[in-house]
């Protein structure tokens, strides 16, 4: 049988491969193959770097301004081209179409918008010292690699790229082997756009491609998404030459609802923070922490939501809100996570199975589930399951839950539900976690910076201070007095 091809996108356009590998892209929703894709190998690897060299020297010596309208441009045709590329996500992923539509191209053709406007922002500085004077200037690193995870695969292309070449980096992008092809349409529209070829170039493969760009020795920075255990891998690779590093991973993250909160607000945050995108976002809420006052209340009107309002199905249909996990092997691990909740002792308030729903009987579903007589020790409620599964525990008092919240390696995400102002700030503050929320759940804007405490990870993705993750300061010391020397 003969599927659609996926090439390498390397200066410019599509680039055919040597040794002629490929893989097979699997829609999650059907459990076809829709596309096979091209392995990145040495004959790409090696037109990748000089492609990405070139492309940077270029790219690097424009005005950023010039910059900043040409990736105006793409964002322009990222809107344009949103509901195909909506489609693509929903067929590679298999998450529901109507978080796709107004999500994935929406927040990464935010993030471009937010970087082109800086640009043109970035300024070092300048002071006088004793007669003489000094100025910095920011400049861009080089070639830098990004590598991005499977579940908002052209999102996570978007935010590496966005910082990376407003600050007049190239980048060399590996998006994740199952779900590739987001990244080569971003590809294509910033050449449609004005981007000069070998400044975005994408490579395809699974962990070998990964950690060829992790050690090359012509890569200055590697912007990585994905697990902790991988993230530990790459950052020892990219020890090699020292190059720069982003880490966004995993999370095991809290959400703390006290007793004077909006009850079905923190329903509502709680079934975001777990059932969207089928459960797989790195910021989910797995441990929600319930103050035992409203407990009766909280866990009624989750579960009423959760038994109503949830349509799984063909992810392509408007109507469908949860959709298929990534993979066969991803949906086995999420139920057997299931399967140890259950041997542990907690117990299954809903769900706790696979789906097959009629529309999609083929697809990857795990229904929506809630484990209640948790213990902060069991593994579900210390691992990242990342799927639909939300551990619901009960807590007394304030300083208890904060050390429960705490008590993780990871420290990605929290949040807290209380009307309380002077408590939503106070215990916010005391929670070990790079991205919060108060009385809301998940929004993620391109001004806001995001990035993990902990084992969660290193730097931070949009808001202000990831422009300068893409630069470095260069000071030049100007002698304005003669020079003296002792010699
Ligand atoms: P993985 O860590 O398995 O993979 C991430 C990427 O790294 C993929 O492109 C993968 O390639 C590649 N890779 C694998 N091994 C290596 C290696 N040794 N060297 C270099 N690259 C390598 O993560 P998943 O794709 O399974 O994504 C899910 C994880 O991502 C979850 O833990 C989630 O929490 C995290 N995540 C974090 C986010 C954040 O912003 N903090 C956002 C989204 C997800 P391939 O897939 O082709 O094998």
């Amino acid at each position: 049988m003969s599927y659609p091809r996926l090439q390498n996108f390397i200066d410019g356009a599509p680039m055919a491969n040597a040794s002629g590998d490929v893989f097979d892209v699997i829609n999650p929703a059907t459990d076809e193959v829709i596309y096979q894709v091209e392995v990145a190998d040495e004959h790409i690897q090696q037109a990748a770097i000089d492609s990405a060299k070139a492309g940077f020297a270029q790219w690097s010596a424009m005005q950023p301004i010039e910059r900043a309208r040409i990736l105006h441009k793409a964002v322009a045709l990222l809107r344009e081209r949103n509901d195909e590329l909506a489609k693509i996500e929903v067929l590679d992923t298999g998450k529901p179409w109507q978080e796709a539509e107004c999500v994935d191209v929406v927040t990464g053709a935010d993030a471009i918008e937010y970087f082109a406007s800086l640009a043109p922002t970035v300024v070092g500085q300048q002071q006088e010292v004793a007669g003489d004077f000094y100025y910095t200037r920011k400049e861009a690193l080089g070639v830098c690699a990004g590598i991005g995870a499977w579940n908002y695969p052209l999102q996570i292309a978007c935010w590496k790229s966005a910082p990376a070449l407003a600050a007049g980096n190239a980048m060399i992008f590996k998006p994740s082997e199952e779900t590739p092809k987001g990244a080569n349409m971003l590809a294509e529209i910033f050449i449609e756009a004005g981007v000069p070829a070998g400044v975005f170039n994408v490579v395809h493969g699974a962990a070998e491609v990964g950690q060829w760009l992790t050690t090359h020795s012509e890569i200055e920075k590697v912007s990585f998404t994905g697990e902790v255990g991988t993230g530990k891998k790459v950052m020892q690779s990219a020890a090699s030459n020292l190059k720069d590093v982003t880490m966004e991973l995993g999370g095991k993250s809290p959400l703390l609802v006290f007793d004077d909160a909006d009850i079905s607000e923190a329903v509502s945050a709680a079934m975001l923070g777990n059932f969207y995108t089928q459960g797989e976002v790195c910021t989910n809420c797995t441990r929600v922490f319930v103050q035992r006052g409203v407990y009766e209340q909280f866990m009624s009107e989750l579960l009423e939501r959760t038994q109503k309002n949830i349509i799984a199905g063909d992810p392509l249909d408007p109507e469908v809100n949860l959709g298929a996990l990534i993979s066969k092997k991803h949906q086995q691990l999420v139920l057997e996570y299931i399967d140890k909740g259950k041997q542990e002792g907690a117990t299954v308030a809903i769900g706790g199975h696979a789906l097959t729903p009629t529309s999609a009987p083929q697809g990857y579903f795990v229904a929506p589930t809630v484990f209640t007589d948790c213990d902060d020790n069991m593994t579900i409620c210390r691992e990242e399951i990342f799927g639909p599964v939300m551990s619901v525990l009960v807590f007394d008092d304030e300083q208890e839950v904060i050390e429960r919240a705490n008590n993780t390696p990871m420290g990605l995400a929290a949040g807290v539900m209380s009307q309380d102002l002077r408590r939503a700030h106070r215990v916010i503050h005391q929670l070990e976690a790079g991205i919060c929320w108060i009385n809301a759940y998940g929004a993620s804007p391109a001004e806001m910076p995001v990035g993990g405490y902990k084992l969660s990870g290193i730097g931070r993705e949009n808001g202000l201070e990831a422009i300068n993750q893409y630069l470095q300061t260069k000071s030049v010391y100007v002698g304005m007095n003669q020079l003296e020397s002792p010699f």
